[in-house]
């Protein structure tokens, strides 16, 4: 028996869940709001963990393939304190493998492969139970009905609230990200200082990080803590000097739209920083305000027949390279066990025993996710580099 199954949202969850059930040969439909595969830039760079979103790659017979378009040498990982000093240069032997870096643009062409993904298709509300099985409602005003419906929509999920009323809340911390371009012949001198991986300084609440992608593009994150509104209500803003907040023009408030205002506003919150890692923002090309959002650790709901989340959808936590390699195992792992559900009691059981695994893995990485955020981003910058050996023992 065939089961009517829809996935809403085409990132990492949605894409996986849907590749390995197209690779046991199983319908799917996949319903993504963006308008096109195209329609705004992909993202940064993810580090895909050999037990985690490899595991997932190999259950959609895609390991390969990703070992060719990945690049092992970008685990490399440097960190400097503010003055410029190097503290750690760790380099990744020939052969490791564990956590080999890829564009998210080229994990997203990797997954769709064949799949027919419905573009355009904002989905607004879903409601389970109906006669004819979990209606979705789209944005266009169209409606269609379902036997599983997979919210892989992410933070602002709206299939979300047909399980639970959890909603997330903001961490403290805030990123601003920018960007260079042809990083190797346009700024040789970051280039070398950021190498074949990602370079990392860490201050007194606030930290500067860039990460290489491929063909010469840096990302990179200016993250510090401060309130929600320290762009718009500078009696709030972050304990700068005050003589730098009126150069930085934040008297008036800034806006995030300015990419002057914006650049000059980083540049005095990180003052007295070394040159080089100042670079790191003055080259950079447009601003972006990301402030991190998280659900409750632990993030569960009782069941509902019919529904289920993946990924962010159903435990958004602080971005400290798990969040994508969760996504993508929960994934694979709900599309096996619903490829092997006979019936419609199988299929219902399956998705609940799928749950029962998700939140217990799950729970524990949002609780150490957690706690490495307060030491990343933190009072006492040795905390953070604390953590990294904990984390990468040479
Ligand atoms: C700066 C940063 C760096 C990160 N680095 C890493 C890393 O190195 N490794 C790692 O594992 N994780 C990383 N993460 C976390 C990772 O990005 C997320 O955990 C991951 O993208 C979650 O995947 P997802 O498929 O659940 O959700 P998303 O990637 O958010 O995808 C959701 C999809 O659903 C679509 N959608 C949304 N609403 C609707 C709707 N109403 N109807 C239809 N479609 C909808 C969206 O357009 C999108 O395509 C990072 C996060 C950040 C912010």
């Amino acid at each position: 028996m065939r089961h009517r199954i829809a996935v809403i949202g085409g990132g990492p969850a949605g894409l996986t869940f849907a590749r390995v059930l197209h690779h046991h040969d199983h319908p799917v439909t996949v319903l993504e709001r963006d308008p096109a595969p195209d329609a705004r830039p992909p993202g940064g760079t993810l580090d895909l963990h050999e037990g985690l979103g490899q595991l997932a790659l190999g259950k959609a017979g895609l390991l390969a393939e990703f070992q060719a378009l990945s690049r092992p040498e970008g685990q490399a990982m440097r960190i400097l304190d503010a003055d410029g000093t190097v503290l750690r240069d760790w380099q990744p032997r020939p052969d490791d493998r564990a956590n080999p870096e890829i564009d998210r643009g080229q994990l997203r062409g990797l997954l769709l492969g064949p799949l027919d993904v419905q573009w355009g298709r904002g989905v607004t509300e879903v409601v389970p139970g109906t006669r004819d099985g979990v209606l979705v409602h789209f944005a266009d005003g169209r409606q269609e009905t379902f036997d599983l419906v997979v919210g892989a929509d992410g933070a602002w999920s709206r299939v979300r609230p047909a399980v639970s009323t959890a909603t997330p809340h903001y961490t403290g911390v805030t990123f601003v990200e920018t960007s260079l371009d042809d990083v190797d012949t346009r700024h040789p001198d970051l280039a070398r200082l950021i190498g074949d991986g990602s370079v990392a300084v860490f201050g007194v609440n606030r930290a500067l990080v860039a990460q290489r992608n491929s063909g010469g593009h840096v990302k990179v994150y200016a993250q510090f803590r401060a309130p929600l509104d320290w762009h718009t209500n500078p009696d709030r803003h972050l304990g700068l000097n005050r003589r730098a907040d009126l150069d930085a023009g934040l008297e008036a408030g800034l806006d995030l739209a300015d990419v002057e205002a914006v650049r000059s506003s980083l540049l005095a919150l990180f003052d007295g920083w070394a040159a080089p890692v100042l670079d790191l923002l003055r080259h950079g090309t447009a601003f972006a305000h990301r402030p991190l959002y998280v659900l409750p650790v632990s993030h569960t709901w009782a069941h509902v027949p019919g529904v289920t989340l993946l990924g962010d959808a159903a435990h958004l936590m602080p971005p400290l390279g798990v969040g994508a390699n969760l996504a993508m195992l929960e994934g694979a792992e709900l599309a096996e066990s619903v490829a092997a559900a006979p019936g419609p009691g199988d299929l219902d059981e399956a998705v609940r025993a799928f749950e029962e695994q998700m939140w217990a893995r799950a729970g524990r990485w949002a609780k150490s996710t957690a706690a490495g955020l307060e030491r990343l981003v933190s009072p006492d910058p040795t905390e953070a580099l604390a953590l990294f050996d904990e984390l990468q023992p040479s």
